[in-house]
């Protein structure tokens, strides 16, 4: 078989600046078993020895930030300083990771309920090998938080970076063999999507995707397979609604580069824009030149002063077209841009836009920036749920309790209210969609511990006559159990009091049931217990 290489090219300039050779299926397949056996080492090791290796590495990317975003820039035809913020956005998260892993990934002591004579614990513990595979618009962003995060909680990976930028995923191998301590601990292949499915199929313990809704579709159904449980980051429609009492001015400066930042590349950018019927024109007018006054271009320069470049995968270019060419044939019109240059496209501003077209429909992934009227707040919000899309969306208003009200009747993973994207920085905010953009969370504690599974450990001497599980497990206590179930769980006093009646009346009637009585004191007193040391009042170990 001839070996297959992935390219370098840089979509700006279109030079070949490099290749790698793809790893083989069998080759994938290897390298989950052989990061199997490593999990044994790595996933039993404390938490703080984890940590200590993992800050060597936040040292080396702190160490190595200029290399790294001169790879991206050149992968992806980005600024610098974008560039930039992949590092900044990755080392917040590592370091915050690293805070707090010990706290997060601690055995827990919880409630024992009723069952008195044990301890019982839960414990988050590593699935083992994580398979994580990753897309091209933010080739650092999206491979090194998930994986960092797999590792910190006790796992190994093997990373699938995107083949559009294999020059980044080739620097991250490197960056994580200059960390010895690291190195035995993940693997990186390098190939394209049947390399990716190769991945999925291996199979590795959990899967963390980051890609297109059709790619988590097909992933998901393979995943089903080896019933392989999985976290799906998948694409998105985002919406931003711009009330009346919006700052406008602000609103469209930071929506026109939620709008166009990394050339509308990115999962949460803003894809659809829905303002009030009162301030639509003076909200349009001031998005045009906010749109119209960021700078086209690229350089590998730390301090250029481009800020949109090139559309990274030429296939998205297609469907940025697509897209455009759908809507004007359906009566949209530009304000701002509208034209292709080579690989380049235009910050673009659409009005007179409707949801019968694609650019308000599917995700478009590039600087156009559709903005909508909306008659008023009610008809912004059925708008914006108005698509198959959740990610994540904003809300602008001067009144921060009304566009918190707002926010909430959005169907979105996240929302953020005055800004654009900045909340996908904040290492503790979870992120992560609703309906088909995914499902799973990424980004802090929620970020670390979805990379383990709970594991209950009960522990205590075997079983005493007045342990519940005793009580119930012996033939002849059926009347007791009944009580305990009613005196213990009962909801309303009624139901709590009905055992201690029947017992009287049982008594009142000749019956001498000693041992009821003195059963049911012993129910009454497990019951006050549970309810005092109940999970409410679960305790940490
Ligand atoms: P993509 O789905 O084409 O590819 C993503 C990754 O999946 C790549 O590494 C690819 O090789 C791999 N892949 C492709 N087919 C596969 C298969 N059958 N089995 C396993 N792996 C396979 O996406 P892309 O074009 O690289 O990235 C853009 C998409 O990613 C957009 O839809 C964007 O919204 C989404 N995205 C989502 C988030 C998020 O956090 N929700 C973040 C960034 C990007």
């Amino acid at each position: 078989m001839t070996p297959n290489y992935l390219p370098f090219i840089n979509p700006a300039t279109g030079e070949r600046f490099g290749q790698v050779l793809m790893a083989t299926p069998d080759e994938t397949r290897a390298a989950v078993s052989e990061m199997r056996q490593a999990s044994r080492d790595w996933g039993q090791r404390p938490v703080a020895e984890r940590v200590r290796v993992l800050r060597q590495l936040q040292a080396v990317l702190i160490d190595s930030r200029d290399e790294i975003s001169s790879t991206i820039t050149q992968d992806t035809g980005k600024p610098r300083q974008d560039a930039l913020i992949e590092i900044f956005v990755t080392v917040d998260m590592l370091n915050d990771d690293c805070n707090n892993a010990a706290r997060w990934l601690r055995r827990e002591r919880v409630s024992s309920g009723l069952y008195l004579f044990k301890r019982v614990y839960v414990e988050p513990r590593p699935y083992g090998v994580v398979g994580i595979i990753s897309p091209w618009n933010y080739p650092v962003a999206l491979c090194l938080p998930p994986m960092l995060a797999a590792l910190v909680a006790g796992n190994t990976v093997v990373l699938k970076p995107s083949e559009v930028t294999a020059a980044t995923g080739v620097l991250i191998e490197r960056l994580i063999q200059r960390v010895p301590e690291l190195r035995p601990f993940v693997r990186v292949v390098h190939g394209d999507g049947a390399i990716g499915a190769a991945l999925v199929s291996a199979p590795p313990d959990y899967i963390f995707l980051t890609g297109s809704t059709a790619t988590g579709k097909k992933v998901m159904r393979a995943a089903a397979e080896h019933v392989t449980p999985l976290t799906c980051e998948l694409g998105g429609k985002d919406a931003m609604l711009v009330l009346d009492d919006a700052d406008l001015a602000a609103a469209a400066a930071w929506g026109a580069w939620g709008a166009h930042f990394n050339a509308g590349q990115t999962c949460m950018a803003v894809e659809r824009v829905y303002v009030q019927e009162p301030v639509y024109e003076a909200f349009v007018a001031e998005a045009v030149a906010a749109t119209e006054a960021l700078k086209l271009g690229y350089s590998l320069g730390t301090d250029a002063s481009n800020q949109v470049g090139p559309i990274t995968f030429p296939h998205q270019m297609e469907v940025i077209e697509a897209h455009m060419a759908d809507a004007l044939a359906k009566g949209a019109r530009v304000l701002a841009g509208g034209q292709r240059h080579g690989s380049f496209y235009e910050p673009t501003v659409l009005v007179d836009v409707t949801h019968d077209m694609l650019v308000m429909k599917e995700e478009t992934f590039g600087p156009i920036m559709p903005i909508m009227r909306a008659a008023d707040e009610a008809e912004a919000i059925r708008l914006a749920n108005d698509s198959p899309f959740g990610l994540s969306a904003s809300v602008w208003s001067r009144d921060l309790e009304r566009a918190g009200r707002v926010a909430q009747q959005l169907q979105a993973g996240s929302v953020i209210v005055n800004d654009t994207i900045a909340h996908f920085g904040v290492p503790q905010s979870p992120f992560g969609g609703m309906k088909e953009s995914g499902f799973g969370r990424t980004h802090g504690k929620a970020g670390v511990l979805q990379f383990t599974q709970s594991y209950g450990y009960a522990v205590g001497a075997p079983p005493q006559p007045l342990d519940v599980a005793t009580i119930l497990r012996q033939p002849g206590h059926y009347r007791l159990g009944s009580a305990i179930l009613r005196l213990a769980f009962g909801v309303t006093p009624r139901q709590r009091l009905e055992p201690v009646v029947e017992e009287l009346n049982r008594r009142t009637q000749g019956g001498e049931l000693a041992w009821l009585g003195l059963g049911l004191g012993a129910a009454g007193l497990l019951a006050a217990v549970a309810f005092a040391f109940g999970p409410r009042r679960a305790r940490h170990r």
